[in-house]
C-alpha cells in the first residue's frame, strides 16, 4: 500500500507507545544539551560585555564557573540524550521484530519479508526527537531573544530557523527521494545476484559463464558507484547551501541589529548578545538539515514494515481452550485451488491413529499441498478437515503444531552447536532424551564421533555433513518432540537409499507412539506403510 509520508510518520510514532515517556525525557536532554552549548559562547560574549565596562550583573567569577559547568553538563546531558535514544530505537526495533514474527506466523509460512527493519532505526533514534529538540531549543531562543533583546530579532531568528530547519530539508527530501529509492532498490538487485553468483558458483563455473557473471558484476557496480556519488554530489550541494543560508542570516541580523540600534530601539551590549546567542543557536536546526540524505530509505522501509504489520491473516487462528490430541483424521471431499485452478479435488481420506499411511503420486499432483494442508498453512476451498471428528478451524494453531509436526526434504540447522539444535525441537528434553532421540534416529555415533560431540558447532562441520546426516539429525528433532502425527513430506528422497532405510526404520520403531502420514513419488519408499492412497492430478483415484 502506498502511503503519504505524514500517515508513514504518524503510523511509525503509533508504535513509540509507552515509551513515549523516555523520547520526553532524550528530548529535554537534547534541549538543555543546546541551551548549555550556547551557554558557553552567550556568557562569553558576557564577559567581553562586561570588560567594555558596560554594566553586567554577574561577576567574572560566575561567568567563568557557569562557562566550566555548561561545557562538562553538556557532554553528561547529550551522552544521556543520545543513550535514551538508542535505548528507544533497539527496544522498538526489539518489538517491532517481535510483532512481525508474530504476523509471519499468522499469515502462515507462505509469506517473506524484507528485511528493513533495521533502517527504523534511523526513524527513532535520528529523527523524531532531533526535530522535537530543535522545536523546542529554537522555541526558547526565539522567546530568549524576544524577551531579553528585541522582537524584531526574534522573528529574523524565527525565520531562519524556518528555512533551514523546514524549507530546505524538504526541498532536500524532495530532490534526493527518487534517487535514494533507485540506489536501495539496485542495492538491492546487486546484492541478490552477487550472492546468487557465489552461492551458485558450482554451476556458474560449470556452465562457462563465470565471464559474464563477473561483466555484469563489475557494472552493476560501477552504475552503483556512479549513483552514490550522484547522492554525495546532492548532499554536499544542500550542506553548502545550507552554510550559505546561515551566513545569510548572519548577516541579515548584523544588518537588522544596526538599524535596531541606528534609531534607538535597542542598546548596543544588547546588540552583542543577540548576535552570539543567534550565531550559537543554529546547532539544533542544522541536525534536521542533515536529516532528508537517509529519511527516503527509511520510509520506504516503514511503509514495507507497516504494510506486514497490517497484513490480514489467510487463516484465522481459533484461540478457544478446547485441547485436542490427535486420535483421528478424516478428509472430507477437500478441494482446493491456490488461484483459480483447482489442485486437489474431492479428495477422500481416513487415517487412524498409529498407523503409517503413504501418498503416492506424481510430481505436481498436489502432495505437499495437501500436506499444507492438514498443517493449516491455507484453509480448504471445498470440503472438511476433520481430527478427532473436530473441524481443523476449530483447533487452536497451538495445540494444532504441538500435535502435529511437517518433516520436509531438507533439514534446516540454525547456527549454533548441535544440542542446541536438537534443543529447538524440545527446550525442555533432558540430556538423555536427546541421546535416545539420536540413537533412534541412527544419528548418536556420528555425533559421537566428532571431536566436540554435542558441543560441536554447525559451521565447523560447513560440507563435512551429509544430506543424509542432516536428515538424520531432524528426524531426532521429530522424535524429541514426539508429535503425535508425524507429516513426511518426501523426507527422504535427496538421500541415498543406506540412510533412507535407517530413516524408515526408525520410523517403524515408532509405530507405538506415532500416526504418519509420508508422501513420495517413489513405491519403494513408501513400502513400510500399512495402507497406500494413489493421487493423480486432481483428486484421490483409489486406496490399496
Ligand atoms: P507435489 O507435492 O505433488 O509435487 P505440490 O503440492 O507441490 O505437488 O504442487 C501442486 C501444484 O500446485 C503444482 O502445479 C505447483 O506448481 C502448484 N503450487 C504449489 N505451491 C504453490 C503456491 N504457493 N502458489 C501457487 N501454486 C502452487
Amino acid at each position: 500500500m502506498k502511503r503519504s509520508v505524514f500517515k508513514i510518520i504518524l503510523e511509525l510514532i503509533k508504535l513509540i507507545g509507552s515509551f513515549i515517556g523516555i523520547i520526553l525525557l532524550a528530548v529535554l536532554m537534547g534541549t538543555i544539551g543546546f541551551i548549555l552549548a550556547m551557554n558557553i559562547t552567550v556568557f562569553g560574549a558576557l564577559a567581553i560585555i562586561k570588560f567594555l565596562n558596560i554594566n553586567v550583573a554577574l561577576s567574572y567569577t560566575t561567568i567563568f564557573i557557569v562557562i566550566i559547568a555548561s561545557g562538562i553538563l553538556r557532554g553528561l546531558v547529550r551522552y544521556c540524550e543520545q543513550y535514551f535514544n538508542h535505548y528507544i530505537a533497539f527496544r522498538l526495533l526489539a518489538i517491532i521484530r517481535g510483532k512481525i514474527f508474530d504476523k509471519l506466523r499468522e499469515l502462515s509460512p507462505a509469506k517473506i519479508i524484507q528485511s528493513d527493519i533495521e533502517t527504523l532505526e534511523v526513524f527513532y533514534a535520528h529523527t523524531v526527537s532531533p526535530f522535537l529538540i530543535a522545536l523546542l531549543t529554537s522555541t526558547c531562543v526565539v522567546l530568549f531573544i524576544g524577551l531579553m533583546t528585541s522582537w524584531t530579532l526574534a522573528i529574523v531568528a524565527l525565520v531562519s530557523y524556518i528555512i533551514i530547519g523546514i524549507v530546505v530539508p524538504v526541498i532536500y527530501y524532495k530532490v534526493n527521494n527518487k534517487y535514494g529509492i533507485e540506489y536501495r532498490k539496485n542495492l538491492g538487485i546487486f546484492e541478490e545476484y552477487y550472492l546468487d553468483s557465489i552461492y551458485g558458483h558450482y554451476e556458474v563455473l560449470s556452465s562457462g559463464n563465470e565471464g559474464n557473471r563477473l561483466e555484469k558484476v563489475s557494472n552493476m557496480s560501477k552504475s552503483l558507484i556512479d549513483l552514490n556519488k550522484g547522492l554525495d554530489k546532492k548532499a554536499t550541494l544542500f550542506k553548502n547551501v545550507t552554510n550559505t543560508i546561515i551566513v545569510i542570516m548572519n548577516i541579515l541580523i548584523v544588518l537588522v541589529g544596526s538599524y535596531l540600534l541606528k534609531n534607538n530601539l535597542i542598546e548596543s551590549p544588547m546588540i552583542i548578545l543577540a548576535y552570539v546567542t543567534l550565531t550559537s543557536s543554529f546547532g539544533s536546526v542544522l541536525a534536521l538539515a542533515q536529516l532528508p540524505g537517509n529519511l527516503a530509505m527509511t520510509f520506504a522501509s516503514g511503509n514495507r514494515v507497516l504494510d506486514l504489520l497490517e497484513e490480514k491473516p489467510m487463516i484465522e487462528d481459533n484461540k478457544t481452550d478446547n485441547p485436542f490430541v490427535f486420535e483421528s483424521l478424516e478428509i472430507k471431499n477437500v478441494s482446493f485451488k491456490y488461484d483459480k485452478t483447482y489442485i486437489l479435488s474431492n479428495v477422500i481420506m481416513n487415517i487412524n491413529k498409529n498407523e503409517i499411511v503413504g501418498i503416492l503420486g506424481p510430481s505436481g499432483c498436489g502432495k505437499s499441498t495437501l500436506l499444507k494442508l492438514l498443517m493449516r498453512f491455507y484453509d480448504v476451498d471445498g470440503g472438511e478437515i476433520l481430527y478427532n471428528g473436530r473441524n481443523i478451524k476449530e483447533i487452536s494453531i497451538k495445540d494444532l503444531y504441538d500435535n502435529v509436526n511437517l518433516f520436509s526434504q531438507t533439514t534446516y540447522l540454525f547456527t549454533g552447536t548441535i544440542m542446541e539444535n536438537l534443543l529447538i525441537a524440545n527446550p525442555k528434553a533432558t540430556q538423555e532424551e536427546v541421546i535416545e532421540a539420536c540413537k533412534n534416529a541412527s544419528i548418536y555415533k556420528y555425533i559421537k564421533s566428532l571431536p566436540k560431540g554435542f558441543d560441536t558447532k554447525i559451521t565447523d562441520l560447513k560440507d563435512n555433513l551429509s544430506s543424509g546426516e542432516k536428515q538424520r539429525l531432524g528426524l531426532a528433532r521429530v522424535f524429541l518432540r514426539k508429535p503425535k502425527l508425524l507429516l513426511l513430506d518426501e523426507a527422504t528422497s535427496n538421500i541415498d537409499a543406506i540412510n533412507e532405510g535407517i530413516i524408515l526404520n526408525a520410523l517403524k520403531r515408532y509405530k507405538q507412539d506415532m500416526t504418519v502420514i509420508m508422501i513420495s513419488h517413489r513405491k519403494s519408499t513408501l513400502s513400510i506403510c500399512d495402507r497406500i492412497y494413489e493421487l493423480k492430478k486432481g483428486d484421490i483415484i483409489n486406496e490399496s
